[in-house]
């Protein structure tokens, strides 16, 4: 039996490793130079004006939303069908946070349903651009700046990602990405917020730092903050990582390719929706999704088979309202969004990062052909 195909793997070669000792051989581990030098390699990547560096993909959300002034009462409006810490950053807040539905073959927040759910107690709007495709920020942006809306723009699956030439994560006020392990580019944990806003960068330089000040002493504290800074180490590993961003999109761009290629005629199953015009996606996870004739038992039954055959997969993702502390909080029901929940069910995240082999991409598609195909026997014969 041949080893388990993992979900995903980071892409580690030895100048990031070599990056990573030259700081361990200096004492400055932690708010020494090397956080500014890859926070300005992010402004260049992206084009924008400022970047800030934190410990997480979700800590930077927590700190947007503060410098946005949110707080009890306020509501914003996001999509149930994304990784959970989306949601959880208004949570941490007291924010309401207001579903709307997705688009059923794109699988992010539609616009006009966005729109809908807009009430006089709006400030925001939180729209994600799920397993690094495009959402239809351009759009979403539009109706914001009507209404007088700020625009949180969770880019944590979606460095590199490009509209037109302009990068996801530009188009809010601010934009945040995420570099846990299974992202296109890693610093084993952290995150960085994006913003044209001075204002904003300025004062989530102070909240990830203990609140403090600029030009004020280590016990000089003007606001509450937070220690969610990313260590030189890590950030270290972050610039030696983004010098070589393009390269793991382009390599995740190619495995995606050939995913698509073995999958065609496996029947019943739902490919990701090819890029829209203009747009270059820069490729989180491969996600296909099990036709609508299908169930739950049936994608579940296909999860465990590809298993059995050594292929890791996940259930990418469990709706955001019908997670436990969502429902008992807010009263949220199986139901309430039913684009989401006919997709949940039904989708199979597939091994995915820029160096697997077209072999291993042939076995994950003999095993899910498999794994469908008995399914499908079971349905005929009752
Ligand atoms: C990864 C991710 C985050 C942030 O994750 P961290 O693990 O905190 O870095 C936020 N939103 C989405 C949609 C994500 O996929």
């Amino acid at each position: 039996m041949s080893s388990e195909i993992p979900l995903s793997r980071p892409d580690l070669d030895e100048s990031d490793i070599e990056s990573v000792v030259a700081v361990l051989r200096t004492p400055e581990l932690s708010l020494g130079p090397t956080g500014p030098k890859f926070e300005a390699a992010m402004t260049g990547y992206v084009g924008a004006r400022h970047a800030v560096t934190v410990s997480s993909g979700t800590s930077g959300l927590h700190l947007g939303v503060i410098a946005l002034g949110l707080g009890r009462g306020d509501e914003v409006v996001t999509t149930p069908f994304s990784f959970v810490a989306s949601t959880n950053c208004l949570l941490f807040e007291d924010v309401t946070p207001v579903f709307a539905d997705i688009d059923p073959d794109t699988w992010d927040l539609d616009p006009a349903g966005a729109e809908a759910a807009v009430s006089p107690r709006t400030r925001a709007i939180l729209p994600v651009h799920v397993f690094g495709r495009a959402c239809r920020i351009a759009e979403l942006t539009a109706f914001a700046r009507r209404r007088g809306l700020a625009v949180i723009e969770d880019s944590c699956e979606s460095l590199g990602t490009t509209i037109d030439g302009k990068a996801t994560g530009t188009y809010g006020d601010f934009g945040v990405f995420a570099f846990y392990p299974n992202k296109q580019m890693t610093t084993g944990e952290g995150g960085m917020i994006v913003t044209d806003d001075e204002r904003i960068a300025t004062l989530c330089r102070s909240l990830r730092n203990q609140g403090r000040g600029d030009g004020g002493g280590w016990l000089d504290h003007p606001r509450l903050g937070f220690n969610y800074r990313l260590s030189d180490i890590q950030s270290a590993l972050g610039l030696s990582q983004l010098r070589r961003i393009e390269t793991f999109v382009a390599l995740r761009k190619s495995v995606n390719d050939a995913y698509r290629e073995a999958l065609a005629d496996v029947p019943g199953i739902v490919l990701p929706a090819p890029d829209r015009r203009g747009e270059r996606t820069s490729w989180f996870v491969f996600v296909v999704r099990l036709a609508d004739e299908y169930g739950r038992e049936d994608r579940d039954a296909v999860l465990a088979h590809l298993r059995s055959r050594g292929v890791a997969c996940r259930n990418y993702f469990v709706p955001i309202h019908l997670q436990p502390y969502m429902r008992e909080r807010y009263g949220f029901r199986e139901g309430m969004f039913p684009v989401t929940e006919r997709i949940a069910e039904r989708t199979i995240s597939l091994p995915f990062h820029g160096r697997l082999t077209a072999s291993e991409v042939e076995r994950v598609a003999e095993a899910l052909r498999e794994a469908v195909g008995l399914r499908a026997k079971r349905a005929r014969t009752g």
